[in-house]
């Protein structure tokens, strides 16, 4: 039989309402055996989604103030969820055991632990699932980086005890037995893991939007949505900014070879996104797979004369970089001259060093720092057949009237990085997804 491994992130678990959607979703599918639940997210614009209200409760007690009314906030959640869906379970004594140890500092990640752990015990409760807590199967390493081996192991054998179960996303343990979280949003990469120790055929991740869009909402009107995405088409747009799931949520399954399918629990029906290791098929009407960009760059622009010709030059400029612990995003390079993208927030503060030490290791003609670049990505599979894609671009680019900064190609040809002026990245952006789309 099937197995699929399915992640529902907050808006999906924000109210009754939702947990019913979520509950039809799973029972329509007997292959859904494996459940992974966020905390209560937002259920309107405004709305304060549990994690934060469990950051600012452990705020709030290590400054000494008193925390029972946010506190209170958070038992009405939980409470309201239960009492809504009739719901014969009392979760009181787990609601004061978690206030109570939040008082007696069991740590920050804990208590914003504690928004999944609450949610996967009234799940499990409401769909009959086993409920596996996530402390006792996902490790982390005495330096915090997750623990592969160990969770693959101890969670494939755990899975294998339980027809069903639901798994609370976002956390697991230190060897020290204190309760570590992932990165926010978190929730993805332990659906991830699970569905990698499940073996699963699929990891459904659940969410409020169907699949990927081509571009950003906020910039392009109505994108149209992606069918396929390889993962590497997804790891160069996430990179650049397009956040439907985790970055490394990716890496345990696509490391299995499992797809990953972006659905809408608002819209069951629609088939989402499907994110798959390759595929022969991309669609030949528009080339691209997606465009995605990211404001906040700086280029570093180095020239000397000759430079072409002296060995070292640009080992020498990257060591600078190296020892100021900053990591370059593109290098672009001319016949005298070297320009390095690194993101602007990397360099704040430390400017006048970087320019001279620069200076000192390779003796360059000159050395200028200019801001307010910003990078867009290019990305298509279907790239590498399609012949005139670079030229395309750059002619709906120059034709929208803005001015091209850098152009960077890697020989995958899965993706064309542009560099624009800031001012001039939504027009930019505009003018390419108009070319491929519409
Ligand atoms: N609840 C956590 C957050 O808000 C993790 C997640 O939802 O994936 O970041």
């Amino acid at each position: 039989m099937q197995v699929k491994v399915v992640k529902f992130g907050g808006s999906s678990l924000a109210d009754a309402e939702h947990f019913r959607q979520v509950a039809s979703i799973i029972k329509a599918d007997p292959a859904r055996r494996y459940v992974v639940p966020s905390a209560p997210g937002q259920r309107f614009k405004e709305d304060t989604k549990v994690t934060d209200m469990l950051y600012a409760c452990y705020e709030k007690i290590r400054n000494h103030e008193d925390v029972e009314e946010l506190y209170q906030k958070i038992k009405d959640r939980y409470n309201g969820i239960i009492a809504d869906l009739g719901l014969n379970f009392d979760i009181s004594g787990e609601l004061e055991y978690v206030k109570n140890a939040m008082m007696h500092r069991s740590g920050r990640d804990f208590a914003a632990s504690r928004g999944e752990y609450l949610n996967g015990l009234i799940l499990s409760k409401y769909l009959g699932f086993s409920f596996i807590d996530a402390e006792n199967v996902i490790f982390f390493r005495e330096n915090g980086t997750f623990d592969e081996e160990k969770t693959n192991k101890v969670l494939a054998e755990e899975l294998m005890q339980h027809e069903k179960a639901v798994i609370p996303g976002f956390y697991g343990v230190m060897p020290n037995g204190t309760i570590k979280t992932f990165s926010r949003g978190g929730s993805d990469i332990t659906g991830s893991i699970v569905a990698r120790a499940a073996a699963a055929d699929l990891y459904e991740n659940w969410t409020d939007v169907s699949g990927f869009m081509m571009a950003d909402p906020r910039i392009i009107e109505n994108p149209c949505a992606i069918e396929t995405i390889t993962y590497r088409e997804l790891r160069e747009l996430s990179y650049m900014g397009a956040t439907v799931l985790h970055e490394d949520a990716i890496f345990p399954v696509r490391y299995a070879g499992i797809p990953i399918n972006i659905r809408n629990t608002n819209e069951p029906e629609a088939d989402g996104t499907m994110i798959v290791a390759e595929t022969p098929y991309y669609d030949t009407q528009k080339v691209i797979t997606g465009v995605a960009g990211k404001k906040g760059f700086s280029v570093i622009t180095i020239e000397k004369d000759m430079m072409n010709s002296e060995i070292g030059f640009g080992r020498k400029v990257l060591e600078v970089l190296e020892e100021n612990e900053i990591s370059f995003e593109h290098l672009p390079s001319g016949v005298d001259n070297m320009s390095v993208v690194v993101s602007t927030s990397c360099i704040e503060g430390r400017r006048e060093k970087l320019v001279s030490a620069i200076r000192r290791m390779v003796r360059p003609d000159s050395v200028i720092i200019e801001d307010e670049l910003a990078l867009i990505a290019i990305v298509g599979r279907a790239m590498v057949k399609a012949k005139g894609t670079a030229a395309r671009s750059f002619d709906a680019i120059s034709d929208a009237g803005v001015n091209i900064r850098l152009i960077d190609q890697g020989s995958s040809e899965i993706s064309i990085i542009v560099g624009v002026e800031e001012r001039d990245f939504n027009k930019a952006l505009e003018a390419i997804y108009s070319e491929f789309v519409k």
